[in-house]
Parts: C-alpha cells; sequence; structure tokens
C-alpha cells in the first residue's frame, strides 16, 4: 500500500501540488492523468525520493518515505522502488546484461545472483536472447521493454512508470500497453503509471487519479470516471462533456 497525504510542492513561490491525497493498493495499477504541467511527474518525483515535497507525508507500507512535520527523509535508494523514465536512457555503451548489472552492482549483488537475476529480469519482458546487443542494436519498443527489466532486476516493491510508452510510434504504443498490462498483472507488482493519454488511462489501470494545475480532482476507476466525472474538468479531459 503506498499512502500520499496532503503532499504539497513549491518550486520557489510557484504551487505546483496541492494537499494531495491518494491510497494505492497493493497490486493495483494506479494512473496519475492529466494535462502537461499539472504535476504528475512531481508527484512521481516524490514517490521516488528525486524531489523532495514541501509539505505531507509519503509511505510504503510501514515504511515512511518523507514525513515533513517529523523531518523524515529517506534518499531514492533506501525507497526500494523501480523506475522508467519518459526517456528511457540506457547506458549506450553498455551491454543489455551490463545495463542491467549496473543497479545490482550499486545494491552490491553478488556475482552468481547478478547473472541469475538479469536473466530472469530479460525473461519476464521476453528478451533474453538479446542480453549481448548494445541498445543501439535494438529498436525502440526493445530498449524501452529493457528499461522496464531494468527497473524489475532487484524486486522493487512498487514500480514508477513516466510516460514510458511515448517515445514509441502509435502501433507500437499499442502492442506496449498490451504486454505491459499483462506483464503487471502477472507480476502483481504496484505500480504507479503517469501518462497525459486518456485512452491509456482509461484502457491500463485499475484506479485513475486526474490532476489539474496541481489539484487532485477526483479517484476513481476508468468506469467511475468516465460515466461519473466528479467536475468538469475531468469530464473534459477523459473525452466526455455532460
Ligand atoms: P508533462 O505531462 O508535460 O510531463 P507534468 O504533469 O509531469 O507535465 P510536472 O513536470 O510535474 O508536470 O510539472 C508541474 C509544474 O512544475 C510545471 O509548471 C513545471 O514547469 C514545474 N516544475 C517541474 N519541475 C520543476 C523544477 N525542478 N523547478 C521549477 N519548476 C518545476
Ligand atoms: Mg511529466
Amino acid at each position: 500500500e503506498v499512502t500520499v497525504g496532503q503532499l504539497h510542492k513549491k518550486f520557489g513561490s510557484t504551487t505546483v501540488l496541492r494537499e494531495i491525497d491518494f491510497t494505492i493498493r497493493d497490486g493495483e495499477f494506479f494512473t496519475l492523468l492529466g494535462p502537461s504541467g499539472c504535476g504528475k511527474s512531481t508527484t512521481l518525483n516524490c514517490i521516488a525520493g528525486l524531489e523532495r515535497p514541501t509539505g505531507g507525508r509519503i509511505a510504503v507500507g510501514d515504511t515512511v518515505f518523507v514525513d515533513s512535520a517529523a523531518g523524515t527523509f529517506r534518499t531514492p535508494e533506501e525507497r526500494n522502488l523501480g523506475m522508467v523514465f519518459q526517456s528511457y536512457a540506457l547506458w549506450p555503451h553498455l551491454s543489455i546484461a551490463a545495463n542491467l548489472a549496473v543497479p545490482l552492482k550499486i545494491r552490491k549483488t553478488g556475482k552468481e545472483e547478478q547473472a541469475r537475476r538479469i536473466t530472469e529480469a530479460l525473461d519476464k519482458v521476453g528478451l533474453a536472447h538479446l542480453k549481448d546487443r548494445y541498445p543501439h542494436q535494438l529498436s525502440g519498443g526493445q530498449q524501452q521493454r529493457v528499461a522496464l527489466a531494468r527497473a524489475l532486476v532487484y524486486s522493487p516493491s512498487v514500480l514508477l512508470l513516466d510516460e514510458p510508452l511515448s517515445n514509441l510510434d502509435a502501433k507500437l504504443r499499442e502492442q506496449a500497453r498490451a504486454w505491459l498490462k499483462r506483464l503487471q498483472t502477472d507480476l502483481g507488482i504496484t505500480t504507479v503509471y503517469v501518462t497525459h493519454d486518456q485512452d491509456e488511462a482509461l484502457a491500463l489501470s485499475d484506479r485513475i487519479a486526474v490532476l489539474s494545475e496541481g489539484d487532485l480532482l477526483q479517484v476513481g476507476s476508468p468506469h467511475e470516471i468516465y460515466e461519473r466525472p466528479a467536475a468538469a474538468a475531468v469530464a473534459a479531459f477523459v473525452g466526455r462533456c455532460n
């Protein structure tokens, strides 16, 4: 369970997140949806520990990641989260296997376990046969899957995905959506997904949180968000105006 309470974020004097509250259930595919600049990535980065909230609290299970009032702050390394960014930047000078080894080396994993985990993670995304290739020898879709394998290789408790399919063309994106959903369901891993694409959010999510200009407007299932939008802005954004 991921709990975000009263999350507040300012950059200088500009408020970009206003008292955001939500709880993500174990194994859930949870999506942060909203237009460009609404604060999706900032929310995800606060969960990851890449940004420090101005106020509020974030916890996974009993583990408090950040609590502004108590002065608690865990570094990203201490949070055991898997993250894939919009630009999935694999290290170009490292083979696929070596790319996956990096987070394991940081965690001081032994050589044998490294090899085992790398094979296992690449198997999950169906690319074990490409482990000795270099990133430029892979298609965009394959690189994307390697980035996901790299995020899974150390068995994170939660997966954070920031527009991971946005670099793919429309057709690949459709395919990637399907296998991403299947993989997430198979692994049962709690996933926080960021997108500005309504169709993608409706197709993938167990629940969706709709953000607008730093405010959380509604949290609900795709059905609820679509059929019973809580605000005009939600209706406008998910493509239904009534
Ligand atoms: P997009 O869909 O374009 O990725 P987003 O919803 O992810 O948008 P954020 O990246 O969270 O939006 O940005 C929210 C607001 O905070 C924006 O107005 C952005 O300019 C601002 N912002 C983000 N990061 C910083 C930063 N490091 N310093 C100052 N302002 C920032
Ligand atoms: Mg963003």
